[in-house]
């Protein structure tokens, strides 16, 4: 992840700022403005990226993988893409994108045979969600999804963003048919599978990701939710499912695994009490104390080492990068990393980004746990 930012040769950055991308969704219909597919890419028209000034929503619109791939390869025109911006497949009439969540019908979706209501979040793995679902400022705005791919050797392939889709390696395919969606790749097989039938909840039929030392995989429609260590066959993972899980609220979590990773330094009640003595408190955006850094060592209530702060950024244990650490607080300016890597904003954090004197996201919850 945080792979140098992609510059054009005027110094525009890939990053596009939220209110610019709901616009672009919005003008046209929250679908790619060919087909409807709701996992799309941002696409400049004219001026093509390599050649723009700035991110003009203007002269911008939303394409699926499938639809981009024609227009990289000239199968269609930039004429056709004009107009196809001017008439949207998702604001055509009677054109109704089932894959979409308005924000009325209580985000009830199925993880293979298991059932969710209001769950804001779908997948947790070590306290770093993977897979959820996110509201978006505008109140006409459909939920989009979020969701974080890594393949068998530990790094990231590809990422669901806000529904823009997001390839870190170039060998998998999307298959886009009425209201099923697949991304499949070379190694792993098919990573996703979502599917939405006439007036049914949303169903996530298959899913494969994993984060360290822990694999998340659902086999098909009927699977449970299963996870253990990666180097457990499928056949002998532990799983849950058959059962419907009704949430407090979109901050809830569906499926959390192996909580926030940790691992004991030493005697835990000497560290928590050396950190207490000797450490400074860290907090999170509303003041209230999450934990403590102590010799640059984020340490959890349970005296556990959480985390590592070096040069004013804190890492997990795993030494992945999570956010700058700035007075007392574990933020981040955007919600997503340079390489595109969403990350999980909490609503109420969302909505108070602008007004609030540090400006970034609170991602205490990176170390700490949501709540
Ligand atoms: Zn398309």
């Amino acid at each position: 992840m945080n792979k140098p930012k992609g510059k054009n040769k005027h110094g525009l950055s890939r990053y596009i700022r939220a209110n610019v991308k709901e616009t672009i969704r919005k003008d046209a219909g929250f679908g790619c403005v060919f087909c409807g597919c709701v996992l799309v890419e941002y696409e400049h028209i004219e001026p093509e990226f390599h050649n723009a000034l700035e991110h003009d929503s203007e002269r911008m619109t939303i394409l699926c993988p499938m639809c981009h791939d024609k227009v990289t390869k000239k199968i269609l025109s930039k004429n056709q893409v004009w107009s196809a911006k001017e008439n949207p497949k998702g604001l055509e009439q009677g054109y109704v994108n089932d894959m979409l969540f308005s924000k009325s019908d209580g985000l009830e979706f199925l993880l293979g045979n298991m059932g969710t209501q209001n769950m804001g979040i779908a997948i947790t793995l070590y306290g770093k969600p993977l897979f959820w679902f996110e509201e978006s400022g505008d109140e006409e705005s459909p939920y989009t999804i979020c969701c974080i791919f890594y393949g068998l050797d530990g790094s990231p392939i590809a990422y669901i963003n806000r529904n823009e889709y997001i390839a870190l390696v170039r060998n998998l395919d999307i298959v886009s048919v009425g209201t099923s969606l697949k991304i499949s790749d070379k190694k792993n097989g098919c990573i996703l599978e979502i599917s939405r039938e006439g007036g049914e909840p949303l169903h996530i039929k298959k899913l494969y990701t994993q984060l360290y030392d822990t694999k998340l995989v659902i086999k098909d429609e009927n699977s449970p939710v299963l996870f253990g260590n990666i180097n457990t066959s499928e056949e002998s993972l532990g799983g849950i499912g058959s059962l419907t899980l009704v949430g407090q609220g979109l901050e809830s979590k569906a499926v959390a695994l192996g909580g926030v990773p940790s691992r004991e330094i030493g005697n835990k009640l000497t560290v928590a009490i050396n950190a207490i003595l000797y450490g400074s408190q860290i907090v999170n955006e509303s003041g209230r104390s999450k934990g403590w850094i102590h010799n640059g060592n984020l340490i959890n209530f349970n005296g556990e080492l959480v985390g590592l702060v070096r040069g004013g950024d804190a890492y997990s244990i795993t030494d992945e990068f999570v956010s700058h650490f700035k007075e007392g607080r574990l933020m981040y300016p955007h919600d997503q990393y340079d390489d595109g890597e969403p990350i999980f904003v909490k609503s109420s954090s969302r909505n108070g980004w602008a007004a609030r004197s540090l400006a970034g996201f609170d991602l205490s919850h990176r170390f700490f746990g949501l709540e």
